[in-house]
């Protein structure tokens, strides 16, 4: 009997021991300029630790972050802004280059602007205030891949249709300019953190297009970590019934032996 429950047991978690060995944290290491103070460079190591908890892979991303007075949008190419609906710029991200094996994404530099009313705290912003939370997390998303300027990104999208494409994923992009082709079109996907802008008082985090969109281009370089979807956990926990009950029933019946 007690090989019985120990078979049970191994045939159970196996496949979760095996879901969860093989992923791998990406390390994005981020490096404070002296204009930043101790509650924002904790905030965005909460968020830097929460990407980390999102994608695998064997990365090292280098990101030196500042604050820095931004009056209004350079069009320097291949830098990217997130705005205020009024079209002050939020922060930045620029020196997008990826150098690693397989064009993966090694280290960009995030500014913020300093002349905004920013909310660096967990909790939700007020209604007067800018959320560090969001606006570091779509910055963060730029700076390891979510941006036109890297090629495994623009390979899938399609600039005369302002489409992203790939497999059957097919999203629309916010305009037709490296920064446009970087962002989701607000349109289709009003709330979406890869939006272009967002006001004071909101809190947007990652969604299932952003993950998708990594998941198609940066498959070589990250990937979303594998842990066990509801879906995923109701069949497990089905299986484990199904199991569970046919040894119930044999062993009433006598077929497997009560020691
Ligand atoms: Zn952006």
């Amino acid at each position: 009997m007690r090989k019985t429950i120990v078979t049970l047991v191994m045939g159970l978690f196996f496949p979760l021991i095996v879901m969860h060995t093989e992923s791998v944290a990406v390390d994005i290491q981020p490096r404070y300029d002296s204009s930043v103070p101790g509650t924002q460079q904790d905030l965005i190591n909460f968020v830097i630790a929460g990407l980390e908890g999102t994608f695998t892979g064997s990365t090292v991303f280098r990101v030196p972050i500042m604050n820095w007075p931004l009056v209004s949008v350079e069009p320097v190419p291949g830098r990217l802004y997130m705005l205020t609906p009024e079209g002050t710029p939020l922060a930045l991200t620029d020196w997008l280059y990826p150098t690693g094996i397989n064009a993966c994404p090694e280290s960009a530099i995030i500014i913020f602007n300093s002349n905004i009313n920013w909310h660096w705290g967990l909790g939700p912003p007020p209604d007067d205030r800018y959320d560090g939370w969001s606006v570091a997390t779509h910055e963060l998303l730029h700076a390891i891949g979510f941006a036109y300027p890297y090629k495994n990104y623009s390979d899938s999208v399609n600039v005369s249709t302002r489409t992203f494409h790939c497999g059957v994923l097919n999203l629309t992009l916010a305009g037709s300019d490296t920064n446009g082709l970087s962002h989701l079109d607000a349109g289709v996907y009003p709330n979406d953190l890869m939006n272009l802008s967002i006001g004071p008082g909101i809190r947007r985090s990652i969604s299932d297009s952003d993950k998708r969109i990594f998941r198609c281009a940066f498959a070589g370089c990250y990937n979303l970590r594998q842990i066990p979807t509801l879906t995923q956990w109701s069949l497990i926990i089905l299986v484990a019934l199904i199991v569970f009950s046919t040894w119930v029933v044999l062993r009433r019946r006598k077929v497997i032996g009560v020691r």
